[in-house]
């Protein structure tokens, strides 16, 4: 596993040019932390803006088109990020699997998209409540790892994975300590198993409902690389507590 924890705020369709405070605030805490890797992923909108604000932050997008360019009116693709200042971008956010009907095919084509337009990527995946109940969890998301990364040469070293269970969401409720463990070690293994040893590498982050209170027992679990956090990274103060969580 790479030796950083990686923290990531996903902004969603939060924030206006007032955000560009938030994101200079955490830049400036990042200087400070130089044991931990952090990046947001603002709205399309302020990705440029947010680039231009911040110093050792990482950007992203939060979501790309599977194709380059052409007539898709309102999307965005990969090399747009790239220019606007992007370095990785998520894809396979369950808020796009749920309500843009994204299938496992069309989150690796567009892993395969982004990196092939020189971004990172952070794919996502998770299961539902139903399919935890049922005993189903580690298949489920097991599928979705194989489905859903990208397999082009080299894509394997830009990637980062997200378990997010789409029932802790912005739900305030968390997995138990020994669920993430048993769900990332099988992420794991399947990683070994598509990438062979490049798969040891890839980090694999947790997300859904981190907060101050539970970053550091989640990010002592082993194989957790970081957190992605959606509604505790609109603010710097929030943001920044999970972020010293894992220094
Ligand atoms: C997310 O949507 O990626 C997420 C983790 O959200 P929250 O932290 O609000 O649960």
């Amino acid at each position: 596993m790479a030796s950083l924890p990686y923290i990531v705020g996903n902004w969603k369709m939060n924030g206006t040019r007032a955000m560009l405070n938030e994101a200079r605030a955490i830049d400036r805490a990042a200087a400070r932390l130089p044991r931990v890797q952090v990046a947001v992923a603002p709205p399309a909108t302020l990705i440029y803006r947010t680039r231009e604000a911040v110093e050792l932050i990482g950007v992203g997008g939060q979501d790309c088109h599977v194709k380059e360019s052409g007539a898709f009116t309102g999307d965005i693709s990969a090399p747009m990020l790239k220019d606007a200042g992007a370095d990785f971008t998520i894809v396979g956010h369950s808020e796009r699997r749920t309500l843009h009907g994204e299938t496992d095919e069309v989150v690796r084509t567009k892993a395969e998209t982004a990196f092939s337009a020189g971004l990172a990527t952070i794919v996502c995946v998770g299961e539902i409540e139903a399919e935890r109940d049922a005993g189903n969890a580690e298949a489920v998301v097991g599928a979705q790892v194989e489905g859903s990364v990208p397999r082009l040469e080299g894509a394997v070293d830009k990637l980062t994975v997200a378990y997010e269970p789409v029932w802790a969401i912005g739900t305030g409720r968390v997995p138990s300590v020994e669920d993430v463990a048993a769900m990332h070690k099988a992420i794991r293994a399947k990683l070994v198993t598509i990438y062979g040893d490049a798969g040891a590498q890839v980090r694999i982050l947790y997300g859904g409902s981190v907060k101050a209170d539970n970053a550091a027992e989640l990010l002592s679990i082993p194989e957790v690389g970081g957190a992605l956090v959606g509604g505790a990274s609109l603010t710097a103060e929030s943001f920044l507590a999970i972020v010293g969580a894992a220094a």
